[in-house]
């Protein structure tokens, strides 16, 4: 097939820390990699053959970088799919499809997709304007509380808004828009789904993952997830089911909610390697970013068991600090048992700004709970 002899390359859009992770695999493997991103300083640059700086999201750049690789993913949502579909036409194999993208890419599409393939979410209105979304509300078709969110463009939660009263609708974004009925969670759930080309489907357990109580971020990322083994298998289902109706090629990171009322619904999906995997690198026997690679290169899919319990916690820039980069007591925290600190390489830090973020492993998963939290308190992400 050419990808180990060296004559054929994976172009990667997008050099992020996902991208950087990507690329643990293909050197691993000696895969020959083109990475395209628009900072000169992306994470990705030191692991890849070949590195390209250019827009994401400009048609001519995208075309032009994929037009001499073999297989194209990315790490990252926000590329143009115009040029993704082009490139598909030419011969280029995208994996995820870039219909999957143009889906996801818009919430509103997204949400209509669940609906027409009958897979549970929230009840939800679209609206193609602000003033369209607050007529609603006047006419009484729209009452609070309820949850808008910025049809694109948005990520980890910075298009999300709770909406309680009209003032505080009056902060949200000018734009399209949906407002979806305010779930009340009990847990969030992720399930990660990997499909090659030819069918063949691997799915990770079900894991749970912790959000920050402001910064609408997740905070810790749990695996197993702390919940009976029946309502972990029904989430799988979900998610199989969710795959099965994107018929996409890769990885496909499926969140859940867990209402209060013990139903699971889809959040949202992201077709690429998911911050809710990042623990499969130490506690999977095959790890989400090679997975990844398997797929795309149409490979045997790897186990998705656990070897032993993981948690991950993220590493985000301590607030009030902004500026060069400096991880305090970084040494403490590796004197402790199962601690594997993974740093992105990102020169500045920023409040909540994702740095990176470090797995413990334990036999027990109530143990390594409590040390990722232990960690998440003594390692500090400042600026001097
Ligand atoms: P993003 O794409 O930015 O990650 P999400 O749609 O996943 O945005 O929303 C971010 C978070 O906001 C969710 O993980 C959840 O905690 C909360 N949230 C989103 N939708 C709802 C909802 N309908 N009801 C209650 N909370 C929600």
């Amino acid at each position: 097939m050419g990808f180990f002899s060296g004559t054929k390359t994976i172009g990667i859009l997008g050099g992020g820390q996902l991208g950087k992770m990507l690329l643990t695999t293909t050197r691993k493997w000696d895969l020959t990699t083109k990475v395209m991103d628009p900072s000169s300083s992306a994470p990705s640059k030191i692991a890849c053959n070949t590195f390209v700086q250019g827009d994401l999201m400009d048609y001519e750049t995208v075309v032009s970088f994929g037009a001499d690789v073999d297989v194209l993913t990315f790490e990252i949502e926000n590329v143009n799919t115009d040029a993704l579909a082009h490139l598909e036409s030419k011969g280029v194999s995208v994996y995820p499809q870039s219909s999957v993208l143009k889906t996801i890419q818009n919430k509103g599409l997204q949400k209509q997709f669940y609906v027409e393939h009958y897979l549970p979410t929230a009840p939800f209105q679209r609206f193609d304007s602000k003033v369209a979304l607050k007529e609603a509300v006047v006419k009484g078709d729209m009452s609070f509380p309820f949850v808008w969110k910025a049809e694109t463009m948005g990520y980890d939660g910075y298009g999300v808004k709770i909406v309680r009263s009209n003032q505080d609708l009056e902060t949200v974004n000018e734009g399209e828009c949906l407002a979806e009925e305010m779930v009340k969670i009990d847990k969030e759930l992720s399930v990660i789904v990997c499909r090659s080309p030819k069918g063949e489907v691997a799915c990770y357990p079900c894991v749970e993952m912790e959000f920050h109580p402001t910064a609408n971020q997740v905070e810790y990322v749990i695996s197993p997830a702390r919940v009976s083994t029946s309502l972990a298998k029904k989430a799988e289902k979900v998610a199989l089911a969710v795959s099965e109706a994107f018929q996409h090629v890769g990885l496909l990171a499926v969140e859940l909610f867990l209402t209060q009322e013990g139903e699971l619904w889809v959040n949202e999906v992201a077709p690429r390697p998911h911050n809710s995997g990042h623990f499969s690198i130490e506690a999977s026997y095959t790890s989400q970013f090679e997975q990844h690679i398997r797929a795309i290169l149409d490979l045997p899919l790897g186990k998705t068991e656990n070897k032993v319990a993981g948690v991950m916690v993220n590493i985000v820039g301590k607030e009030g600090y902004n500026g060069p980069v400096f991880y305090k007591n970084l040494e403490y925290i590796l004197a402790i048992e199962g601690v594997n600190p993974h740093i992105y390489g990102k020169k500045e830090t920023r409040p909540f700004r994702k740095m990176g973020h470090i797995t413990i492993i334990n036999e027990d998963v109530d143990m390594a709970r409590k040390i990722a939290e232990q960690v998440k308190e003594t390692l500090e992400v400042i600026s001097k």
